[in-house]
């Protein structure tokens, strides 16, 4: 079980080291698009039956073309989480969180990475119960598994989502990084431009601002170079900050065989057959 076992490795440590019960900007209920609603929830659900892939049984490229389905499809109301397979003890809290509903955007940032403290200069001033959480990311485990209670463990567990994604904003623009956006990207992970004219046109995740909490992922289409809200209704608590504003365009740059010519067309409105004329 992750969520346990994310707990007993959360738990590692003296106790008092960390902030606990300092209170998190995350669950302010001030953020205007709301990080701790429902999806907060979904996570701790999903957290107990962490089996993946979650949407179907196949393998996890099937499962990931299942979720590009749903993103680029109807929007589905159900609440529940959609938990199947059977096996997930073998799998890394990074494959678990990248796998959730929700977080179809992220990519899987390499270990190697992540132990390498260079790469995280800076991040443990901005990230609660720090030393906890990347524990709990690299799935280091700890002998002191009832140190903390179900709330810290919470805590714990939404620290490490906003540590993995302030590292994942790094991690994607290295080489590596932008190879495992383009694979997603390949994929069509990221959705489709919904302008009619672009054709169904992949997209790419956007930040409108790298400072935390400013908004939620947008997409990017390279052909018409606009911007979109996410179909996802689960997209919509993904902080873009995750992402970043440099990240799209970076990756177009780096692969500029990906940048699409601009379409032709442009919609013309008319009534009863005729332009509207401008005044
Ligand atoms: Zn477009």
């Amino acid at each position: 079980m992750h969520r346990d076992r994310g707990a007993a490795a959360a738990a590692g440590g003296a106790g008092d080291r960390k902030r606990i019960g300092e209170p998190m900007d995350r669950s302010s209920p001030s953020t205007s698009w709301g990080f701790s609603g429902g999806r907060e929830k979904e996570r701790i659900v999903a957290g107990k039956q962490p089996e993946v892939p979650r949407s179907g049984s196949g393998s996890t490229a099937m499962s990931m073309s299942k979720l590009a389905d749903e993103e680029s499809g109807t929007d589905s109301e159900e609440s529940d989480v959609d938990v199947s397979g059977s096996d997930g003890e073998d799998t890394s809290w990074i494959s678990w969180f990248c796998s959730l509903r929700g977080n179809e955007f992220f990519c899987e940032v390499d270990e190697d990475y992540i132990q390498d403290d260079f790469n995280l200069c800076g991040l443990s001033n901005q990230v609660p119960y720090y030393d906890y959480a990347l524990d709990l990311i690299l799935d280091v485990e700890s002998s002191h598994g009832d140190m903390f209670t179900e709330e810290q463990n919470e805590l714990i567990e939404s620290a490490a989502e906003m540590l993995y994604g302030l590292i994942h904003v790094r991690y994607i623009i290295t080489s590596k990084g932008l190879a495992a956006m383009l694979d997603k990207y390949k994929n069509v992970d990221f959705g489709r431009c919904p302008r009619v004219n672009c054709s169904g046109q992949p997209c790419l995740p956007v930040g409108q601002s790298d400072i935390p909490r400013s908004s939620s992922v947008k997409i990017y289409c390279p052909r018409c170079e606009d911007i979109y809200t996410p179909r996802s209704k689960y997209l919509s608590n993904i902080d873009g900050t995750y992402f970043g504003t440099t990240f799209t365009h970076l990756f177009l740059m780096t692969y500029p065989h990906l940048k699409p010519q601009k379409p032709a067309q442009q919609y013309i409105p008319r009534v009863f057959g005729f332009k509207i004329h401008k005044p």
